[in-house]
């Protein structure tokens, strides 16, 4: 199944749900950064969440989420677009750990549980939004409820899952945000918080190969549920050679000159997806100002 979001409404419009099957996104994150499990986890889970709120954005606009924990992976930074596109890293990709007493991948560990979550969004015409909240669990998951309750006032539930394989490759990756618009009566939170707090992990239905929509299906009930939109999403970098080439541009024309003297050249390595770009001495010259 390749991965896509779906985007729908509950309960007459008062509720609006997204669910995600990223297990090829967060895959293509492993393999590029050869993050082990629990760090797999943890960015997988991030890059999860990230995919969905890019699919609430607009046109060009885009988001960006950093996780800095105290945690041994360091800081956790994705990114998505309105568009499908979702990359992400983590500083320490060679984070494992045993399992939790839960049984499940011990994210709080890698990540910590004291540090932030801060969004920001980029709406275009230098228009920006930036939310930071406290971590409150390292779960990831837990993280964004709080974020969405606190800073964007929207009671939400967040979940994403991860399955890694024995082999570090990734079984099983996808997600849900839920959330309550203005105007919903109590009837309906409770209900939603009851049906959601007794739901199965989300991994794992990815695994049994539910879709996105068959999981707010059974989550909500067949009826319940007004599918509007299903959204493509995958991993896409946009690094290039000539990104890198105006930020070397940016270090200045010192920099530049003792990159030629003293490496004869220069490797420029994108975060995100891990391509490296070679610049020679010829090429740095040109990027003098
Ligand atoms: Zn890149």
């Amino acid at each position: 199944m390749k991965d896509y979001l779906v985007k729908t409404t509950i309960y007459n419009g008062y509720v609006r749900a997204y669910a995600i099957t990223s297990t090829n996104t967060v895959e293509e994150a492993r393999r590029r950064q050869d993050t082990w499990a629990t760090a797999s986890a943890a960015l997988g889970r991030t890059i999860t969440i990230t995919a969905i709120m890019g699919a609430m954005l607009k046109g060009e606009d885009s988001n960006t989420i950093k996780i800095q924990g105290n945690g041994p992976i360091g800081a956790i930074i994705a990114d998505a677009n309105a568009k499908g596109h979702v990359r992400g890293y983590v500083n320490n990709p060679h984070v494992d750990f045993e399992l939790n007493e839960k049984g499940k991948l011990d994210v709080a560990r890698a990540v910590g549980t004291e540090g932030s979550l801060s969004v920001i969004k980029d709406l275009g015409l230098k228009d920006y939004f930036t939310g930071e909240v406290p971590i409150v669990s390292g779960e990831i998951s837990e993280d964004f409820t709080y974020y969405f309750a606190t800073s964007e006032q929207l009671p939400s539930a967040v979940g994403a899952g991860v399955l890694v394989n024995p082999d570090h490759t990734i079984l099983a990756a996808g997600g849900f945000i839920v959330q309550v618009m203005p105007g919903a009566d109590e009837e309906v939170i409770t209900s939603l918080e009851e049906q959601i707090q007794s739901f199965p992990a989300i991994s794992g239905l990815i695994r049994e190969g539910k879709t996105p929509e068959q999981i707010l299906q059974q989550l909500f009930g067949e009826e319940e549920v007004k599918i509007h939109e299903t959204m493509p999403i995958e991993f896409r970098c946009k690094c290039s050679k000539e990104r890198l080439a105006n930020a070397i541009t940016g270090l200045g024309n010192a920099e530049i000159q003792s990159m030629i003297d003293e490496d004869h050249g220069a490797e420029a390595n994108c975060h995100f997806c891990n391509e490296t770009y070679l610049f020679t001495e010829q090429e740095l010259e040109e990027l003098k100002s």
